[in-house]
Parts: C-alpha cells; sequence; structure tokens
C-alpha cells in the first residue's frame, strides 16, 4: 500500500494524543479518519483523502407525484488538504 505523505498517520496520531490527554485513565482508544478511503489502482492500494458528497434532484414519479432522489458519492483530492503535496 503506498500513500503520499505522512499527514494522515500525524494527524491521526495528534488526534489520539489529545484524546488521550483529555480522557486520561481510560481502557482504550480509537481513531478514525473518515475523511480518508482505501483505493486500488491496477493492484496497488492507497490510502488517499476525499470527501463526500451528497446530491439530489426532483423528478416526476410514474404515477405523476413529484419525488426526490438522494445519491451519496464522493471525491478524491489530488493535493493533500494538509501539505499540499501532489497526489498521484
Ligand atoms: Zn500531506
Amino acid at each position: 500500500m503506498s500513500e503520499q505523505c505522512e499527514c494522515s498517520k500525524k494527524v491521526h496520531d495528534k488526534i489520539l494524543d489529545a484524546v488521550k490527554s483529555k480522557f486520561p485513565d481510560q481502557l482504550e482508544y480509537g481513531v478514525t479518519l473518515l475523511g480518508y478511503g482505501l483505493f486500488e489502482n491496477k493492484g496497488d492500494l492507497s490510502y488517499k483523502p476525499k470527501m463526500d458528497v451528497e446530491y439530489y434532484y426532483d423528478h416526476h414519479a410514474k404515477n405523476g407525484d413529484m419525488k426526490r432522489k438522494k445519491t451519496k458519492t464522493f471525491v478524491v483530492f489530488t493535493f493533500c488538504p494538509f501539505c499540499g503535496k501532489e497526489i498521484v
């Protein structure tokens, strides 16, 4: 698995340290960065920053009523949002 820079790990570790400091002496801690995803390209896995997107449109259903269609998708960043390094 490849990663373009170390920012996701740095951010993860900073948040984990902050949580541990704010809630000391707990049993276990965990942090998940939701703005990242694992992507496959020609057999190579990479961990990239992404932004979740939701869009909708209203259309006529078969019975003539207006109906809202919602869809969730995402866009992948082409540059690291933390250090600005290009993501290949
Ligand atoms: Zn970075």
